[in-house]
This record gives structure tokens, sequence and C-alpha cells, in this order.
């Protein structure tokens, strides 16, 4: 299992934080812990973090503001956002610059290990399959380093797992992937494996790439199996 470097839990309920770190401290080398937005960003600045838990519902400065400032850092760096509703969800995932997953307190302890080895598990596995070089199909650049995407020069916000997926996709131009291989390797397998989850995620990433979604240049459906990416020089 990969370490973090430095894991940074934000979080007001002194208990609720003291326990993720109990139970994530075998994954990090160095916890830092705090309880408010505007400490948690001075930390992070200080001491970039490989994996940021943040809590939503923080006094002064508020998770989704915390998470959209990370966001701005030129560093890319994961979130799991702590919720206290689950009808946050959308709110926390939908942005383009939101989390890349989340858990509705109460959480079992062991749900929240899953999905820290998943997000660690999904950055080392696409930082080792990615050089920093910018990786360019016609007129779409995915920049793997900055995790910015753009079409014919103009930036697409994606969200964290939009990302992913492309990043994944592009990483293998040809290449066929079944919707429960995708959600293994771009989900982490941390999720029950839904195939309308991934369904759902193409669909948004083609409205905002494909000029024609019946027609995709660069996502495509093969028929009774899943998707891939057009192969080099063939689209
Ligand atoms: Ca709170």
């Amino acid at each position: 299992m990969p370490m973090l470097r430095t894991l940074l839990i934000v979080e007001d309920q002194h208990d609720l934080a003291e326990l993720v770190a109990l139970h994530l401290s075998d994954l990090a080398q160095r916890i830092h812990l705090c309880s408010d937005g505007v400490e948690a960003l001075r930390i992070a600045a200080a001491t970039p973090p490989d994996l940021v838990v943040l809590d939503l519902g923080l006094p002064g400065l508020d998770g989704l503001e915390v998470c959209r400032r990370l966001r701005a850092s030129a560093r890319y760096v994961p979130i799991l956002m702590l919720t206290s509703r689950s009808s946050d969800a959308e709110r926390v995932l939908g942005l383009e610059l939101g989390a890349d997953d989340y858990l509705v307190k109460p959480f079992n302890v062991m749900e929240l290990v899953a999905r820290a080895k998943a997000i660690v598990r999904r950055m080392d596995g696409l930082a080792n399959a990615a050089s920093d070089a910018v990786i360019r199909s016609g007129t779409l650049a995915i920049d793997p380093a900055a995790r910015r995407v753009t079409l014919a020069g103009t930036p697409i916000a994606l969200t964290a797992r939009e990302f992913d997926l492309l990043l994944h996709f592009a990483l293998h131009p040809g290449r066929v992937f079944t919707r429960e291989q995708l959600l293994d390797t771009v989900w982490g397998g941390a999720h029950g494996g839904y195939a309308h989850t991934v369904n759902s995620h193409i669909n948004r990433l083609r409205a905002k790439i494909e000029t024609d979604a019946a027609d995709p240049r660069w996502i495509q459906t093969v028929w009774g199996v899943g998707y891939r990416f057009a192969a080099a020089g063939a689209a």
C-alpha cells in the first residue's frame, strides 16, 4: 500500500477528527489536524498535503470554500469531504472544482479507510501512468500535472471524476474498457459498482467535450462491451 506523505484533517468536532486520524494513521507519515478553514488553507500552503479529509460544515470558511481555494492552487490535492446530509452529494461532487469523494456522517470507519485508500491508489495509478507531458488528440489537450483540459484552446471545466475518466481513456487510446473495469480503476473499487454511474459520467463528459454526442469524436461506445477513446490517428 502506498503511503501518503502528509494528510490534512479539517474537522471542528475534535473527537471525530481524532477518530479519523487514528484510523488513517497507517496510511500517512505525517498528519495535520485543524478545526477551521482559514487554518487549513494556511497549513496546506505551508505543507501541501497528499490528501485532505475536509468537513463541509466548518465555522467561518466552510468546506466548499476551502475546497474551491485548494483547487485554485497549482498542485492538485485530492479531497475527501465529510458531510452531514446525503443530499449534499450533488453540491460536494457536482461542481467542477468539487471533492474527489465524500462520506456522510455518521460513517463506518472501515468505509473511511477504504475510500481514502481508493483515492491514494487512484492518484498513484494515474501518476505512474501519466508522465507530466500534455496528451493531445486533435483539438483536445489534457494536462495531467495541472489536471486541466482544453478543447481548441478553451478550458473545459470537469469534475475530479470526469477528469480521471478522461485521463484514463486518453492514456489507453483505442483500448476498450467495460463499465466494471472503469469502476475498478477510475472509481478505485470503493463504490458499490453501478454501471449507470459510469454511463452518467460518460454522458456528462461527452456533453462537455463532444460536438456531436450521437457520433462522438473521442469517447466512443463499443456496443455490448463498453467504451473506448478514439485510437491515435483513427478519428
Ligand atoms: Ca462540522
